[in-house]
């Protein structure tokens, strides 16, 4: 057979499909630009689906992220939230919300301050923005209604007697019950996507209302795990309450998770115009930097592509997405060797306590930038005038803890879509 090699010309290519990719698509579709973007499932498939800007910072909690960006600057003054000014942090918040709410997925507004978000096993986290289908689950908490916490036979990670035993002294009214989901065969492992899916049959919603019905007593909420749907899950949300006449929210559960699969299944379905090609499921395997742009090389079953572009952003990620990756003795950025900021050796990767408000070193590794956003070499000079990065394999953000990835990966695809732009005519 006769492998072809097929050509896509474009204005701006992008390395990635994580949310620093997917918001960069956003905001050069937003601007009018021309993109082919290529990626891979990434850490976005492990998130909780809440986009966190601001919610730590040396084992504080942040609860006015606005503020506490004053405060990352004094103490990390290298971080890249702290190089953006907080009106373009503001837009790329507010683009990227409106965005996916228009392609249908409805996000909170995000506001002056955090909301406290709830985890699976019953902690609170400060977050920006949250997904509507768990936005019920914030006000219930903070008013202490009387709530049911459903789990399910057979699904792992996700207890609500855990969860009710650890909120217990702060939410009283707060009562856990475990059900059978619809028409699984009793005692067998139950999946989350596999529910979601599910949950997308009318049927079945009349059926797990039918099941929990006669548990809701005098609860005026009612949580379950992530499960309200891959496709649609506002409108499955808003028909689990009629179903069930009580505030319905959703809980996040434990990776691989619902709601970044949500994300995920959305760009690939309606990221659609005229002026993007998304690659999804491939990676990039080379590229050529030249003065005029970048070339970029990769295979799919059918044979070779090749991506001639003007600009190129990489948001390859850290190393659960291969943007980066830890050899033997020093951490090496995979694509175009550019060189990676971090400890001297590898006994300063991790701090002896795990816990250890600080963070860990390897937690900050990732590429230097300029002001214009174009990764650095050891001299410190762009190492191409046309390429630019987003997203967490920027160095010196620790979005473990500080609880700023999707802040870091909003904002800084909005810079580097901004740069990028002046430079393609
Ligand atoms: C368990 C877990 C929970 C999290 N929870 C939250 C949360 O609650 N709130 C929050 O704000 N953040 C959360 N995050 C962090 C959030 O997921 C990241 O901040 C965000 O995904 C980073 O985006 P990114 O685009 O920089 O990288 P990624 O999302 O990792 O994406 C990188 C992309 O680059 C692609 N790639 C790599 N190499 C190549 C190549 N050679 N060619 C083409 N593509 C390539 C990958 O396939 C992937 O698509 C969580 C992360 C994890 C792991």
């Amino acid at each position: 057979m006769i492998r072809e090699t097929r050509s896509i010309q474009t204005q701006l290519a992008i390395v990635g499909t994580g949310l620093g990719g997917l918001a960069a698509g956003i905001f050069a579709k937003y601007r009018g630009i021309k993109s082919a973007q290529v990626g891979h499932t990434g850490a976005i498939t492990y998130t909780t689906g809440y986009f966190d800007l601001l919610g730590g910072l040396l084992g504080e909690q942040i609860l006015d992220p606005w503020q506490g960006l004053s405060s990352l600057k004094k103490h990390y003054p290298k971080h890249p939230l702290v190089r953006i000014a907080k009106e373009d942090i503001h837009k790329a918040l507010n683009l990227f919300n409106k965005e996916l709410n228009n392609m249908g997925i409805g996000y909170s507004e995000p506001g002056n301050t955090n909301l406290m978000a709830l985890l699976p096993s019953g902690v609170c986290k400060p977050t920006i923005s949250v997904p509507l289908t768990m936005l019920a689950g914030v006000k219930a908490k903070e008013a202490k209604s009387p709530t049911l916490l459903i789990d399910f036979v057979g699904l792992q990670g996700f207890s609500a007697v855990e969860f009710v035993a650890n909120l217990k002294k702060s939410w009283p009214l707060l009562t856990a019950q475990r059900i059978a989901f619809p028409d699984m065969i009793e005692g067998q492992q139950v999946f989350p996507e596999v529910m979601a899916r599910a949950l997308e049959v009318p049927s079945t919603r009349q059926k797990l209302a039918e099941t929990i019905k006669p548990f809701i007593g005098n609860a005026k909420y009612l949580g379950l795990p992530s499960i309200l749907g891959i496709n649609k899950p506002d409108l499955i949300h808003n028909n689990m309450e009629e179903l069930l006449g009580v505030k319905v929210f959703e809980i996040p559960s434990i990776p691989p998770s619902v709601p970044g699969m949500r994300l995920r299944e959305l760009f690939e379905q309606k990221f659609v115009d005229k002026n993007v090609t998304l690659i999804p499921q491939h990676k990039v395997e080379h590229i050529e930097l030249n003065d005029d742009g970048a070339k970029l090389f990769f295979k799919d079953p059918f044979g070779d592509i090749e991506i001639s572009c003007k600009a190129t952003i990489l948001a390859s990620g850290r190393f659960l997405s291969g943007g980066l990756k830890a050899e033997q003795q020093n951490i090496v950025e995979t694509l175009l060797n550019i060189p990676v900021t971090q400890p001297t050796g590898r006994d300063d990767w991790y701090q002896e306590k795990y816990f250890d408000p600080k963070g860990h070193n390897i937690n900050q590794v990732g590429v230097e930038i300029d002001n214009n956003f174009r990764p650095l070499n050891t001299k410190g000079e762009p190492i191409n005038r046309r390429l630019f990065a987003a997203g967490t394999i920027i160095a010196h953000q620790d979005w473990v803890r500080q609880r700023c990835g999707a802040g870091v990966s909003l904002s800084t695809a909005y810079q580097a879509v901004k740069y990028a732009a002046k430079v393609l005519d």
